[in-house]
């Protein structure tokens, strides 16, 4: 019996129930990627339904089921949830591709840029520079920075 008739009905709790399980069921494992991946970047089950064409009680009860907290996100696109590649011998990637990297970027520029980029004046030529990610840096330049040491043993 084709298990699509029952749609076309008003929807008994049971219908309901049995879609759930179906659709649970047949879930590709690139859906369920996707849906641990969305959910960790706090986006809803009902948006997520309609970008996977899921129910959102299929969506609700995956979740349940998955908690975000136990999701592995090593393994998936941190931008489409697509399942990467993992290459032995190579750095675990976190982006299928350029592109998702790039577009993750750019959605996350402003939170990570002004974490790690930090604003210095050279301690040896006074020009302003920013470095990323390091708080410490005193130097704008390798250059710099030998002359500076190199004063610093030899007071003038
Ligand atoms: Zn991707
Ligand atoms: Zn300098």
């Amino acid at each position: 019996m084709p298990w699509r008739a029952s749609f076309q009905n008003p929807l008994t709790k049971v219908a309901v129930f049995l879609r759930i399980v179906k659709e649970v069921i047949f879930m590709t494992v690139e859906q369920k990627a996707q849906i641990k991946s969305l959910r960790c970047q706090g986006v809803g089950y009902g948006t997520i339904s309609k970008m996977l064409g899921i129910s959102s009680n299929t969506v609700s009860s995956f979740c349940r089921r998955n908690k975000p907290g136990n999701t592995n996100n090593k393994s998936i696109c941190k931008q489409c949830g697509k399942p990467l590649e993992i290459k032995s011998k190579r750095k675990p990637r976190k982006f299928c591709s350029d592109a998702c990297r790039l577009t993750w970027w750019n959605n996350h520029l402003e939170y990570v840029d002004r974490k790690a980029m930090y604003s210095f004046v050279c301690a040896e030529c006074g020009k302003p520079f920013t470095a990323y990610g390091n708080v410490h840096r005193k130097y704008c330049s390798r250059e710099c920075y030998i002359k500076g040491r190199y004063r610093k043993g030899k007071p003038r």
